[in-house]
């Protein structure tokens, strides 16, 4: 059963989440994903189940995002202090470049340049950053104790600049 929460956030988890990307690849505790396999890996699910490759991404992403922010919490209780960080261990991880511009409850956007999940996915006529979005949507639900919800409006993977997320109050 999905209960959207961790029972324990384990010390050893918390140190894996914030320490620097070489230190991971030195302890074997991180590995190399090729922006190419990742491509061959959303693409394969996409052939296998449509448009239900779409919610799988964002529902991993969602679940993945809620985890990270229990564990980042541990480190960074005060919210600004998160999302700093946030953006620091996503671009030093090559995740993207996170610029966060949300009011005091939570909404607002969330700009991502160079996202890994658009990088090299190719022309696409519609946004492509499911996992993003639920990582996003999941993370921010998290630190700000509200439902919230993402959606993307704009994609490199559509030719924009960057990909933006647009952060609601979920209804
Ligand atoms: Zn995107």
């Amino acid at each position: 059963m999905n209960t959207g929460t961790v029972e324990t956030v384990k010390e050893e988890d918390i140190n894996e989440e914030v320490a620097s990307i070489s230190q991971l690849l030195r302890d074997g505790k991180a590995f190399v994903m090729r922006n190419v396999t990742f491509v061959d890996f959303k693409r394969v699910l996409e052939e296998r189940f449509s448009t239900g490759a779409f919610a799988i991404f964002y529902d991993v992403g969602r679940e993945c995002g809620i985890r990270s922010c229990q564990r980042l919490m541990q480190r960074h209780p005060g919210r600004v202090g998160l999302l700093e960080a946030v953006a620091r261990y996503k671009r030093d991880e090559l995740w993207g470049e996170f610029r966060f511009e949300l009011d005091k409850d939570g909404t607002g956007e969330v700009y991502v340049a160079n996202c890994f999940e658009a990088r090299q996915y190719g022309p696409s006529k519609q946004p492509v950053c499911y996992f993003v979005k639920g990582y996003l949507e999941g993370l921010l639900s998290q630190a700000f104790s509200r439902p919230l919800r993402a959606t993307e409006t704009a994609c490199i993977a559509k030719g924009d600049r960057e990909c933006v997320f647009q952060i609601e109050q979920k209804s």
